[in-house]
């Protein structure tokens, strides 16, 4: 007789506890995080990243291990402690209006020890290749949250990029190609050298404009720095005038769709400006909106940078952190009606017309061509999670 141990995978045979089960899933028949796969308790197809979500949300019986501040399920120690160290992901629960400043600083801003140390190993990267024979770094910059000071202790993403005249003309239709073999020649470049620029650095692998890098740290209660290295020619330069920004965006509008996504690394520097440059509260609403992302949102193709948008977007002054952050949920709720650009980097560009008649639009302040509430593909997951947090308690003195 065959001895069950309480789960059986969905796809074959193989028995065990319910955390052997999902872990062989994801090991045996799954092959990339967004691939679907079936829950092995109610045979329901689910994306392999949302599995464990799934199995907590509708089968939390089955859950062995539960949060010790808000009795949460999940699967495995792992998943609670992780629950537990960004703040709870029930923090609404635990959080008041008039907290939530306090909540804030205490549980997703970041120490500057923290930031400092992964700064140091970016700085590292650029020193050596600044040095590195066969190939010219023209100038390296700091992006994503650390570069935009909306990090989040759970989570921090830095896009650097490397501006290198090694890189045929942008027009040219070799680019792409160019870019792979350079790409791939960084990447290997680095897996060589790694131990020698920092003991915590991991090569993960590379995309079609980065190589993927992390840098782990020692900090307790921190995650691992994810580190993007994009590579890209200079189209705009330091401290760019607005007639050779309306250049450069005169000049994208008569490319093709993939050819102008190669111009979107060079970009990086404005987008970056544009969200430091904004107050202090404003950024701790964003990172407050981040933690509802990571903890609430089930859509992966939901990023960063549309949020954050959203938040300047959303933002007046005098608002109290708390009441704005109900009316990004609000707008979020009724993302049909999301409607804003800026001028800060031009005006009228080719196509302009078309663009703003776009709904929902959020017009990346530093790409006329980039409606970045595109990149979402699944709005009616975004409108059900803002909606169910719209129902808490915390929301309930309106
Ligand atoms: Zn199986
Ligand atoms: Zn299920
Ligand atoms: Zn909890």
């Amino acid at each position: 007789m065959e001895i069950m141990t309480g789960h059986t995978c969905d796809s074959c045979s193989f028995n065990g506890t319910l955390l052997e089960v999902v872990q062989h899933n994801r090991k045996v028949h799954v092959s990339d995080k967004t691939d679907a796969t079936s829950c092995c308790i109610c045979s329901g197809r689910v994306l392999s990243c949302n599995l464990r979500r799934h199995i907590r949300n509708c089968h939390p019986d089955d859950c062995a291990v539960r949060c010790y501040i808000c009795s949460e399920p999940f699967v495995e120690d792992k998943d609670m402690r992780n629950h537990v160290r960004c703040g709870c992901l029930n923090f609404l629960d635990h959080c008041r209006p008039d907290d939530v400043n306090k909540y804030i600083s205490k549980h997703l801003q970041t120490d500057a020890a923290y930031r400092s140390e992964c700064s140091d190993v970016v700085d590292r990267v650029d020193t050596f290749f600044e040095d590195c024979e066969g190939f010219t770094l023209d100038r390296f910059i700091q992006g994503g949250s650390i570069g935009k000071g909306t990090v989040i202790k759970s989570k921090s993403d830095i896009d650097c990029v490397m501006f290198t005249s090694n890189l045929p003309s942008i027009d040219s239709p070799d680019y792409s190609r160019q870019l792979q073999f350079s790409l791939e020649w960084v990447e290997d470049k680095l897996k060589e050298s790694r131990l020698s620029i920092a003991y915590n650095l991991e090569v993960l692998g590379r995309t079609s404009h980065a190589v993927k890098l992390r840098v782990k740290t020692k900090k307790k209660g921190h995650e691992s720095h994810d580190v993007d290295l994009l590579l890209a020619t200079d189209l705009l330069g330091e401290c760019p005038t607005q007639d050779k920004k309306k250049k450069v965006y005169t000049m994208m509008g008569r490319m093709s769709r993939s050819a102008r996504e190669n111009c979107s690394a060079a970009l990086v520097e404005l987008q970056v400006a544009f969200v430091k440059k904004q107050p202090a509260e404003v950024k701790n609403l964003i990172r407050l909106v981040k933690m509802w992302k990571a903890s609430c949102v089930w859509e992966p193709s939901l990023t960063s940078y549309p949020l954050e948008l959203l938040c300047i977007h959303t933002w007046r002054p005098h608002m109290s952190v708390a009441d704005a952050f109900e009316a990004v949920l609000r707008k979020l709720s009724d993302y049909r009606s999301i409607y804003t650009y800026w001028s800060d980097n031009y005006t009228a560009v080719i196509d302009h017309e078309e663009m703003l008649s776009k709904r929902p639009l959020i017009l990346d302040p530093a790409n006329p061509y980039n409606n970045v509430a595109d990149r979402c593909r699944d709005w009616d997951a975004v409108v059900e999670a803002a909606e169910e947090t719209l129902q808490k308690p915390f929301f309930s003195r309106y």
